[in-house]
């Protein structure tokens, strides 16, 4: 890596669910700016893709995981090849797991029967916990406090502010993605201008959430830098300040991402 180059990872880009050559993604991304990406698994076959995307691009790193919305499927041998998943190299967090009580796609208890192992391994890995909430906060906040993570990193963060506060009074990173920059997300950029400056991270979720002004099309990791704009914006610093301190935050939350 070039060490003049700012190294805002873009958490959290599904690479296995776009278009076309993830290599040309994360050569865009790289353009941009951007030196490091974690590629998220949200089940143990594309938690499989992330590990194998991450073994042939040096950039990418992985996670290995179950998604809330099909935790219902986890059964023992799914469960299995996670515990391995995490223990390889490259991977450098459990999960996506967490709670969406907006689709409700899995039943609440097996959401959170899930979850709440993923929050174990976290915690016996000594690795971090990437986390989904949706219109879950109460039930998510009980069980992270309950299962005493690692370290925790909220992706695509959809609180408030309170519910910011509430978090990062708790350590825990928070993780905003292009959706920050939609004209009616007051909440989201009320939240990022109430989080410390040491527990934001960036993400773009690709090929979800572009941000405003590319709404409608597939996002991508070289958006990431629209991400730190708005945060930036919203806070009245520069884009410098935002790029470094959650360049800094990643490198933190993510160890193994050294
Ligand atoms: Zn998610």
């Amino acid at each position: 890596m070039a060490s003049s180059q700012p190294e805002p990872p873009a958490q959290e880009a599904d690479l296995f669910l776009m278009e076309g050559d993830p290599a040309d993604a994360v050569a865009a991304a790289r353009r941009a700016g951007v030196g490091r990406l974690v590629c998220a698994g949200i089940d143990p076959e594309s938690s499989r893709r992330s590990i194998d995307l991450a073994q042939s691009l040096p950039e990418v790193f992985a996670t290995a995981g179950m998604h809330p919305h099909t935790a219902s499927e986890l059964d023992d041998e799914g469960w299995q090849q996670i515990r391995e998943m995490v223990a390889m190299p490259r991977v450098v967090a459990v999960g996506e797991c967490g709670l969406d009580f907006y689709r409700m796609r899995s039943p609440r208890e097996d959401q959170e029967r899930a979850f709440g192992l993923h929050i174990s391994l976290s915690r016996e890995t000594e690795l971090p916990v990437v986390v989904h909430v949706r219109d879950a906060w109460p039930a998510a906040l009980r069980l992270l406090d309950e299962g005493s993570a690692e370290r925790v990193v909220l992706h695509c963060f959809s609180g408030d502010a309170s519910i910011a506060t509430a978090c990062a009074a708790r350590g825990w990173f928070l993780s905003f993605a292009g959706n920050l920059t939609y004209p009616k997300n007051h909440h989201l950029r009320e939240a990022a201008a109430a989080t410390p400056l040491d527990q934001l991270l960036v993400e773009t979720d690709s090929p979800f959430l572009a941000p405003q002004a590319i709404r409608g099309r597939d996002n991508s990791p070289a958006n990431v830098v629209e991400v730190i704009r708005e945060i930036a914006t919203v806070r009245a610093i520069s884009f410098e300040a935002v790029r470094d301190a959650t360049s800094a935050n990643a490198r933190a939350a993510f160890n193994r991402l050294q």
